[in-house]
């Protein structure tokens, strides 16, 4: 079967449940050989490797915490053991732990910043020594537009979404020309676990001019288009996609 992405191996963060389980199965959609690392949803993971499996692509899991620059190592190792090289990487996996910044004990305000950012970190360093060795790779990470914008109750996340721009900024001016492209897309809401106990959802809708929050598959066809040739020229940027909420 012919697709976008034949031969090519895409590794995607958080990749079981959400916009990354969208990213995953877009990607094996189009003949990606796609990895995809999770932390603790076992039964999402392999529920998601089954069905791609039975659709006729490839899939493959991979516990590991991001934040944990050791297992980081030993995860983008296997995979490079297994198929000599990294063509794509997504860093999508994050997490949220809101509170009102002098509410919140310091490790849970830092554990925010040591998965989405850190971890974003942890995993792109262990992938750029294979792709600067090959000439050739697309890494694109997941913001927000919280990291824009700010958000009452989200000081961490959004620090580490602001990071995530400012890193895949510097990143693509190191790499550049190196054929690397750095990219990142800021979401606006979008409709996944992470969003379903955020309370006033009608009000929420109410400001967005599309009237409703994204599907991950909306967000997932902008990581392909960026991942592609047709996106050849475009490094060092952010895409939003949030219906227009912040325009
Ligand atoms: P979900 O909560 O649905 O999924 C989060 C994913 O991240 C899961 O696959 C989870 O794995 C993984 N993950 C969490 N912690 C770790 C860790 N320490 N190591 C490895 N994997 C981990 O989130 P979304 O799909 O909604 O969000 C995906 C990304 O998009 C996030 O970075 C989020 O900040 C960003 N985003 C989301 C928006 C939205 O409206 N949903 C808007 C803007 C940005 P497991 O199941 O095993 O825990």
């Amino acid at each position: 079967m012919s697709g976008k992405f034949n031969n090519q191996v895409i590794v995607v963060t958080g990749g079981n449940r959400g916009i990354g389980k969208a990213i995953v199965r877009a990607f094996a959609k189009e003949g990606g050989k796609v990895f995809f690392i999770f932390s603790k949803n076992m039964d999402a993971a392999e529920t998601l490797v089954e069905q791609v499996r039975d659709e006729g692509f490839f899939c493959e899991m991979l516990k590991c915490n991001i934040g944990n620059e050791k297992e980081c190592e030993h995860a983008v190792s296997s995979i490079i053991k297994q198929t000599g090289k990294i063509d794509v990487l997504i860093n999508n996996a994050g997490i949220t732990k809101d509170g009102i910044m002098l509410m919140q004990s310091s490790d849970d305000w830092k554990s925010v910043i040591d998965i989405n950012f850190f971890g974003t970190y942890n995993i792109t360093r262990q992938v750029i020594l294979n792709m600067i060795k090959n000439r050739y790779g697309n890494i694109i990470n997941i913001s927000s537009v919280a990291g824009l914008y700010g958000v009452a109750g989200q000081t961490n996340y959004c620090s580490s979404k602001a990071a995530i721009i400012g890193f895949t900024k510097a990143l693509s001016r190191e790499i550049g020309g190196k054929k690397i492209r750095v990219n990142a897309i800021a979401p606006g809401y979008i409709e996944t676990d992470m969003t379903d106990s955020i309370p006033n959802k009608d009000i929420i809708i109410s400001n967005i001019p599309q009237k409703r929050y994204g599907k991950p598959e909306e967000v997932a066809s902008v990581v392909l288009f960026l991942a592609s040739e047709e996106a050849s020229y475009i490094n060092g940027t952010t895409i939003v996609v949030d219906g227009a909420y912040t325009a």
